[in-house]
């Protein structure tokens, strides 16, 4: 093949600062800028074995802090409680069911706790 023959290249836009770029080559996806920053910060990904390591990792805490809060329950903080208990007190509702309910259960919420 002759030089003659070689295909032009088309402008492109860097995906990453969008203005447009002649690439000189064919795998010149980003302009020379973003280029030599991507180069210069090292965005280069993370080996896959490594990765995975991490993560695997990372589930096993992530499973062992979810274990612990299923047994802790959850706990409404007592000033909150309070607060709630107020802004449910059936008498503000004029006797309204739905905050008697709720009333009775922020109650059990409080018994069951510690
Ligand atoms: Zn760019």
């Amino acid at each position: 093949m002759t030089a003659a023959a070689a295909p032009e290249l088309a402008e492109a836009v860097c995906p990453v600062c969008s203005k447009p770029f002649i690439p000189g080559e064919a795998w010149q996806t980003l302009c020379v800028a973003c280029w030599r920053l991507s180069r210069s910060i090292g965005t280069r990904p993370a080996p896959a074995g490594d990765l995975v390591a991490r993560l695997v990792a990372r589930i096993a805490v992530l499973e062992s802090a979810n274990a612990d809060l299923r047994l802790a329950g959850t706990v409404i903080p007592e000033a909150m409680l309070w607060d709630l208990l107020d802004l449910c007190d059936p008498a503000r509702h004029e006797g309204d069911l739905v905050a008697i309910g709720a009333v009775a259960w922020l109650h059990d919420q409080r018994r069951g706790g510690a």
